[in-house]
């Protein structure tokens, strides 16, 4: 059941399952690189899941402050958005304006007011600003194509670590399969027990923060961008 989801902590090997007495399944290093001493410290496949439903119990965050997050996510959003709205309004106007601009000019080296030298100088300057301009325009289009469906798919998530440990615990050797391939990354195994529990983001972060987090910390957590509010924002996509 839990093979392919733990490696040995002393040689990085893969562990593999045994089953005793036609019933106690044990777990050990599979001792591939032949020089490990942790093959022979045979594990209990009980004390495992029980260590592993325990850990999914840290996952649990007040669902009351995941609430006021998740809206205070939506209204940052919201503003973000009127902003982003506001620069693609602008540069769009100013994308309009060179256009006049031009037209003006053309008009002014035809009836002859500036001499050519002139005119091609203010020409090139209004190509310039046309080239910065569409470039920013196509920025500001093509940023997180979707932020509210990444926003949703946190939460939800928020809402799976919740209930992770429960689930866990009263479901069948099958789930907890679907449960383990869903939640963890990689978790090692040491004299019998696991010694480091890894998750996948963003379950990683919600185990790193406390069971009653203050709302600064739900925010902050793990943010390296000033835009990104991590568990909030993901660098990889979700599925
Ligand atoms: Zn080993």
């Amino acid at each position: 059941m839990l093979s392919g989801f733990i490696t040995c902590q002393k040689c990085g090997c893969a562990i593999t399952a045994e089953i005793k007495k036609q019933k106690y399944i044990y777990y050990h290093c599979t001792n591939g690189r032949g020089n490990c001493d942790q093959k022979s410290q045979n594990a209990k496949e009980e004390v495992i899941d029980s260590y592993i439903a325990k850990d999914m119990e840290e996952l649990y965050i007040s669902q009351k402050m995941v609430d006021i997050v998740y809206k205070a996510k939506l209204e940052e959003l919201a503003d973000l958005e009127t902003y982003e709205n506001h620069a693609l309004n602008t540069v769009q106007k100013a994308l309009e304006s060179l256009k006049t601009r031009r037209s003006r000019l053309v008009d002014t080296f035809t009836t002859g007011d500036i001499d050519e030298a002139l005119y091609r100088h203010k020409l090139q300057t209004i190509d310039n600003e046309e080239v910065t301009l569409t470039k920013q325009s196509e920025q500001l289009q093509i940023e997180n194509p979707n932020p509210y469906a990444t926003i949703e798919l946190v939460y939800n998530r928020f809402k799976q670590g919740n209930t992770m440990a429960e689930r866990y615990k009263t479901a069948s050797p099958e789930q907890k399969r679907i449960i383990l391939s869903e939640s963890l990354s990689n978790s090692f195994l040491l004299n019998r027990n696991i010694v480091d529990l890894q998750y996948q983001k963003p379950y990683s972060d919600f185990r790193n923060l406390p069971k009653k987090p203050s709302f600064l910390e739900m925010r902050r957590r793990g943010d390296s961008n000033s835009r990104g509010l991590s568990p909030w924002r993901f660098s990889r996509p979700l599925h």
